[in-house]
């Protein structure tokens, strides 16, 4: 079921972590931005788009997480994208034959049956200097972070005010940071809800990747939740635990975390 959250933006939400796939409408049919988890989610989403005249032109992948990397063959054959970082990280991890059988274990077992990995994280590198998805619908720019996942997009609809947030700002998860890929996640962290709040001055809907819709009110509000979190953490490293690394220390916070994703 399609729900309208702004003039030509939809939402399909999964049972699997409430998490969002967005329709974007375009001059000649949709984008499709992470289109969902369980194959028979996606096949109803291709489904509700065909019966509705609107073919999928173009997907797109928040960032190199299995959750948001899958697709089904009824969405079509439409090029698929992500950050340039993004698909050299998928590139990387799903380059080895024993791929899919890792990813296929990350999965939680009461859906893993369900979960199409077969067109998994075909995607094509934006470059960077573009800075906007390439299709044929309203501006969509591409506000890139190293937070949560490498090449993690932020996407600004902004002739709808619309900031599809992929996995941050969401009020069902804590802030997961990225504890795989980069030197300093909580400084990484702290640029990339600076970077967000740089964007939503004009932002009326905000779209996390799990979670819910929330209005105007609620950019502002999670973006400041979640820096507060961020550093609290930060602090609590600090004057409570010198001897503890911060993988250590993030490691407890979010069990499991670290070996989630892909
Ligand atoms: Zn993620």
């Amino acid at each position: 079921m399609l729900r309208q959250v702004a003039e030509g933006v939809l939402i399909h939400e999964s049972e699997f972590l409430q998490s969002n796939a967005i329709v974007v409408q375009g001059r000649a049919g949709v984008l499709l931005i992470d289109p969902g988890v369980t194959g028979d989610e996606i096949a109803c989403l291709a489904n509700d788009l065909r019966e509705s005249g609107q073919p999928v032109v173009a997907g797109f992948s928040t960032h190199p997480h299995w959750d948001h990397l899958l697709w089904h063959a009824e969405l079509g054959a439409a090029p698929r994208y992500g950050t340039a970082r993004c698909a050299a990280t998928v590139r990387d991890r799903l380059s080895d034959p024993g791929a899919k059988a890792r990813v296929a274990a990350l999965i939680p077992p009461d859906i893993a049956e369900q979960v199409p990995l077969d067109l998994l994280g075909l995607i094509t590198g934006v470059p960077a200097e573009l800075a906007q998805i390439p299709w044929d619908g309203p501006r969509i720019r591409i506000v890139e972070h190293q937070a949560h996942a490498p090449g993690h997009a932020a996407l600004l609809i902004e002739e709808r005010g619309v900031l599809v947030v992929g996995d941050m700002l969401s009020d069902v998860l804590i802030p997961m940071l990225d504890l795989n890929a980069t030197a300093d996640p909580i400084e990484d962290y702290l640029a990339a809800l600076g970077l967000l709040e740089g964007v939503a001055g004009d932002v009326d809907v905000v779209v996390p990747g799990h979670g819910s819709i929330g209005g105007a009110d609620q950019v502002h509000a999670r973006i400041d939740q979640d820096r507060a979190y961020v550093h609290a953490l930060r602090d609590a490293d600090v004057a409570s635990d010198p001897s503890g690394s911060f993988l250590d220390k993030l490691i407890m916070v979010d069990p499991g975390g670290h070996r989630r994703y892909l």
